[in-house]
């Protein structure tokens, strides 16, 4: 029998021999990602925990990220309440205000390796993919069981192989392929799929597989994934992980719902447009659109290099008059090493506002909400009515080169025209 990566994984964690697409199958995940929400997730079991305890201190990953530092009274209890279940349980992962976003600790910190199972309470989980993981978002009463019996169902899913050919051209980024990538599909065409990105991968880096992955949930893929290659590997010598990596790939033959092929050559900026990420455009067909605000960060697009990627526009430079510049690292490691190397001291003088590690102004929690009217480019990655806090305003996702672009020209910029 042939098999798909995210057949393989489930066989594996399921502990059997067979399966097939559609069934369901009981697992046990390496590790539950949950957030702010755990304070919500653990309501739901207050009780039971009294009762049967937790069923491991080693598998849930707990970072408050979301509105930090808290910004009001109801948020500042809820991370209170976590601190407090962390204390209690003696919870071993567990990463307080100003740490860094979720998703990004996962990866920064090693926990996602290839074939690993990590499952979260957070529907960008699937970033994982780029490190061979299966990962993939949960709702909090699943989140809630498995705190208590550390196994849930997933049913398999389909597979749609995505095979790239060649190279990215200058000034394109992942975050462009992926755009155009949802913008064919649909913000639904791939429901519950697996996505598996194959064919010239090496030529993509890991950085843009994070945002390639994170956006899987965006054209509605349960999972996205890389194979595992010497990109992985040079990332896991980088963050010094080492040991038997036990990576899993589809058998050659393996059946797919669907093959479809990105000649990377052909790949332009591009932006998704109000209120929807398939709602996908080149950037050229918006150039002009007036912004108030321009957002550097997030853990779609919040890492190192999509600093230095903004530093490359920006660099001696200041930003329009017009314009704010939110700059929002991924983590404190990104903080710390941008900070070292002068790359937010050169942003900060271009025009920027260094925010605090965290998600912030992404899903509209605080530090840098958007008024009546008021538009915003974002390397984040959703642009829903109300995502940024009114329901009025228009966000505009991008890559960082376009976000940095039209921060300087204080209108949707292409890339190309400023470098
Ligand atoms: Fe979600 Fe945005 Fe935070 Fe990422 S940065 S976890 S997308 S709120």
């Amino acid at each position: 029998m042939s098999y798909t990566f995210a057949q393989k994984i489930l066989m594996k964690k399921a502990n059997l021999n067979d399966v097939k697409v559609n069934q369901i199958v009981i697992v046990k995940p390496d590790n539950l990602l949950t957030h702010d929400n755990t304070s919500a997730i653990i309501g739901k079991i207050e009780e039971d925990l009294k009762k049967y305890g937790l069923v491991s201190e080693k598998m849930p990953i707990i970072a408050i990220d979301h509105t930090v530092p808290a910004v009001d009274e109801k948020t500042a209890t809820g991370h209170k309440k976590i601190r407090e279940f962390v204390k209690t349980y003696g919870i071993k992962n567990f990463y307080d205000v100003g740490v860094g976003v979720c998703h990004q600790l996962v990866v920064e910190n090693g926990f996602a390796k290839p074939g690993k199972l990590i499952l979260g309470s957070d529907s960008h989980t699937c970033m994982y993919g780029a490190l061979n993981c299966f990962s993939t978002g949960i709702d909090r009463t699943e989140a809630a069981c498995l705190l208590l019996t550390g196994e849930t169902w997933l049913k398999v899913p389909s597979t749609i192989k995505i095979i790239l050919k060649n190279k990215l051209p200058e000034y394109t980024t992942g975050k462009d392929l992926v755009l155009k990538i949802i913008g064919d599909i649909g913000a639904d065409g791939a429901n519950y799929k697996a996505v598996e990105y194959d064919g010239d991968v090496k030529n993509v880096s890991i950085d843009d597989r994070f945002t390639i992955c994170n956006m899987g949930i965006e054209m509605g893929a349960k999972i996205a994934v890389f194979p595992f290659d010497d990109v992985t590997r040079d990332y896991f010598k980088k963050i010094n992980v080492s040991g038997d990596f036990e990576p899993v790939w589809s058998d050659t033959d393996a059946d797919y719902e669907k093959v479809l092929t990105y000649d990377l050559t052909q790949i332009e900026p591009m932006v998704a447009k109000p209120h929807t990420v398939d709602n996908t455009a080149k950037v050229k067909e918006v150039e002009g659109k007036e912004i108030n605000q321009a957002l550097l960060g997030t853990c779609t697009n919040g890492r190192l290099v999509d600093f230095h990627l903004a530093l490359k526009i920006l660099k001696g430079k200041k930003i329009a008059k017009n314009v704010r510049l939110l700059l929002l690292p991924a983590s404190k490691k990104v903080l710390e090493d941008g900070l070292k190397d002068g790359t937010f001291e050169k942003l900060i003088e271009s025009g920027g506002t260094l925010l605090p590690p965290g998600c912030g102004p992404c899903l509209g929690a605080h530090q840098g909400l958007l008024a009546e009217g008021e538009v915003c480019i974002s390397s984040s990655n959703r642009n829903f009515k109300g995502r940024m806090g009114n329901k009025n305003a228009e966000v505009f996702l991008a890559s960082p080169l376009t976000v940095a672009a039209s921060s300087l020209k204080g209108v949707i910029t292409d890339p190309r025209e400023v470098m």
